[in-house]
């Protein structure tokens, strides 16, 4: 054994008490980090070729990178839709490493039927019915991959050709129809080879994000073959919803493929006051929630459901002799893009054993009380205009006499204090704040805003 690695392997319990103490202290500063260090030029180093050792190794890391680390994880990171990790997830991610399972294979190990537990109860959670199976991949744009693949599956299936045999070309040129599909909807088409002009985007409401049902059945109507409608349940700008029911009831009238895109909305499931908004979600061909965002386990974590499992394992079934029989439980391998994977279950397995549906209920409805809160004097402030409702966990807000949102959002980042991402909304440049970390109060709302008319005078 190499000596650094002889060394590292007789005192591991001292470099992970190292490595603890490091995470603690990072943790009890979390909430005063910089919420953004906008980085300088990157200057690689050369590849070390004598090892420093692992104590070695944390001392570079906490001297050269860690203080470049934003508080993306803490209470006032609000750009993109950031959730951070309960404390529960992160004793169940560093276990996830530590026990370093391989979830493709049930041959060895009960860590996939862990998985099928926490895919179980993350049904549960949204309201999915028995007919919904699960797995988790990496994060939403890869749920959706899985779901449209599925989906092309069963647009041959309908046209008399196995896409997963025979390629794209023996299916042709797809549609697929949305109101306001979020850009990971545009990167799964072209990876899958379905084309981004495959994407027709549908009208939407007056005033709304939300697809215009009757221009939907419109275009479904002017088609003449099956097709892929993409439902939005949380657009990133406003949180607007599709009417997820009445759009699963012109299956009654025209033959498509239902995916839905509930990467953060699908949240809405878990509070009695905001679960009408995800209704009919439950009718959907293929779902899609991220967990690394509202659930609050660490990055990467998502879930993809499908009614469809057959047609799943017919794109994804990865045939070995080694690797058995794919039986009527099949192995996780057989049903996403990834073969070999961690057991990314177990910190969200950690998290909803330790908080329940309850205490994942109230991080929901605390976020949602925020957003209004900032919502409420952003709209009364004469420094704002407030673009939208706040309908759930985002705000969506310009400056009233207009000006520089880049600017804006480059001295707000600076200022450290908070972290927005800039938008384009109603043919104008905005802000969005997105509360969706655990850890957010009512005095974090209230430094925000601190911060916004500040910048903004
Ligand atoms: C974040 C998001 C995605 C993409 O999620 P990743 O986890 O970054 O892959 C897709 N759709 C919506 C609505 C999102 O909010």
């Amino acid at each position: 054994m190499h000596p650094r690695l002889a060394e590292d392997l007789n005192s591991l319990p001292e470099l992970l008490d190292a490595a603890r103490k490091l995470a603690g202290e990072a943790l009890a500063g979390l909430s005063e980090r910089a919420a953004a260090v906008p980085p300088g030029p990157a200057v690689p180093a050369p590849l070390p070729l004598e090892g420093a050792g692992g104590r070695g190794a944390l001392e570079a890391f906490t001297q050269r990178w860690e203080p470049g680390f934003a508080g993306s994880a803490g209470p006032r990171y609000l750009g993109f839709v950031t959730g951070g990790a309960t404390p529960a997830s992160l004793a169940g991610d560093w276990l996830t490493a530590t026990y370093d399972q391989n979830p493709a294979s049930g041959m060895d190990s009960s860590a996939q039927d862990l998985e099928r537990e926490t895919v179980g109860w993350l049904a549960e959670l949204f309201g999915l019915g028995a007919d919904h199976s699960g797995a988790f991949v990496t994060g939403a744009t890869m749920s959706t991959v899985t779901g449209l693949a599925i989906a092309r599956e069963w647009l041959g299936e309908r046209a008399g050709v196995r896409v997963s045999d025979e390629g794209n070309a023996a299916l042709g040129p797809v549609t697929v129809l949305s109101g306001s599909p979020h850009s990971s909807i545009l990167k799964a088409l072209s990876f899958l080879g379905m084309g981004r002009s495959a994407l027709r985007t549908v009208p939407v409401l007056p005033g709304r994000e939300a697809v215009d049902v009757a221009k939907l059945a419109e275009a479904l109507e002017a088609l003449d073959g099956p097709a892929i409608v993409v439902a939005n349940a949380g657009t990133v700008n406003t949180v607007d919803f599709d009417d997820l029911r009445a759009i699963a009831a012109l299956k009654q009238r025209f033959d498509f493929w239902l995916h839905v895109d509930a990467a953060f909305g699908g949240f809405a499931a878990l509070s009695p006051g905001y679960a009408a908004l995800v209704e009919g979600l439950d009718q959907a061909d293929s779902v899609v929630v991220d967990l690394h965002k509202w659930l609050n386990v660490p990055y990467d974590s998502a879930v993809q459901f499908t009614r469809r499992r057959d047609l799943q394992l017919r794109v994804f079934s990865n045939n070995a002799a080694y690797l058995g029989e794919i039986g009527a439980t099949p192995d996780f391998l057989h049903l996403t893009p990834e073969n070999s994977r961690r057991l990314r279950a177990l910190p969200a397995w950690f998290s909803l054993v330790a908080y329940g549906r309850d205490g994942h209920r109230e991080i929901v409805e605390r976020c949602v009380a925020l957003a209004r809160d900032l919502g409420t004097r952003i709209d009364a402030s004469p420094h704002w205009r407030l673009l939208a409702p706040v309908r759930l966990n985002v705000v969506c807000f310009a400056p009233a006499a207009g000006g520089d949102v880049d600017a804006l959002v480059q001295a707000i980042a600076e200022d450290g204090t908070t972290f927005l991402t800039p938008t384009w909304y109603d043919g104008r440049p905005a802000l969005r704040a997105a509360f969706s970390n655990w850890r957010t109060t009512a005095a974090d709302v209230e430094r925000v805003f601190g911060v916004l008319e500040r910048v903004v005078g």
